[in-house]
């Protein structure tokens, strides 16, 4: 059975009020194709209240948030706030916060619970190195990323989805070989089902890094492949959509 593709673009620290006009040309395409491919754009905090305003229905979501739901934590965002603004997903685990931000995956694992808890769709990150990959350790990499990563308790799955993203194909312009995805994307499945049983097999895989309108309709024929996470090619309708119609 084909799953209905979550393509979502992960604005990073781009976009103020000046890009709204983007927002809304893409919302309306993703409207259009509601049933046939499901759509979010990620944006930066500032910007989620205007965005979820000018697009409602339309998922507009976060790129981090505090697995705690209040206190002294200067500069941080709970659950309850990014609902507040009008999210209703969030992205957590993105390789530039595990590296910039020292996330450990235990730390992703709090996000994605807290996310989850407080009723966002959670889109959970993970990725091997370059090193990682050439030292042939990618798979064992991400695999143990997933394991310690992936919420557990109370949780609605039907909510969660994954992104393996290869940080070495993240801005580069390097995509990983359709091979390597299948491999990956087999064994991050298998880890889904050993965590959560048959209902892990449900849980969409998405792919992410350098994903653009020219390749994203062979990545997603790969067996397994649930959507995708798109950063740069996400900023402008012109190249987020071809990737949004390739996907429906
Ligand atoms: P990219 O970023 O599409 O610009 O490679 C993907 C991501 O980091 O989510």
């Amino acid at each position: 059975m084909d799953m209905v593709k979550l393509i979502a673009g992960n604005w990073k620290m781009h976009g103020t009020s000046a890009d709204l006009g983007e927002v809304r040309a893409i919302a309306t395409r993703a409207g259009e194709l509601a049933g046939r491919v499901e759509v979010a754009l990620c944006v930066p905090a500032t910007l989620i209240h205007r965005a979820a305003e000018a697009v409602p229905g339309f998922a507009i979501g976060a790129q981090d948030i505090h697995h705690k739901d209040k206190g002294a934590h200067t500069g941080d965002v709970c659950a309850a706030m990014l609902h507040d603004a009008g999210a209703t997903v969030v992205i957590v685990g993105h390789s530039e916060r595990r590296d910039a931000h020292r996330e450990a995956d235990a730390d992703v694992r709090a996000k994605a619970e807290a996310g989850l808890g407080a009723g966002l769709s959670v889109i959970l990150c993970i990725g091997e190195s370059l090193d990682e990959r050439e030292a042939g350790r990618a798979v064992a990499t991400v695999s143990a990323q997933v394991d310690a990563s992936l919420p557990q308790g109370e949780i609605d799955l039907s909510q969660l989805a994954l992104a393996y993203e290869p940080i070495w194909a993240i801005g580069t312009g390097r995509v990983a070989g359709v091979g390597d995805i299948e491999e990956m994307h087999a064994a991050i499945r298998q880890r889904l089902v050993a965590a959560y049983g048959q209902a892990g097999s449900a849980v969409r895989i998405l792919y992410g890094g350098s994903v653009k309108p020219d390749n994203a309709a062979e990545i997603f024929a790969v067996p397994e492949v649930g959507g995708a996470l798109v950063g740069g090619a996400s900023l402008k309708a012109a190249d987020f959509l071809p990737i949004v119609e390739a996907g429906a």
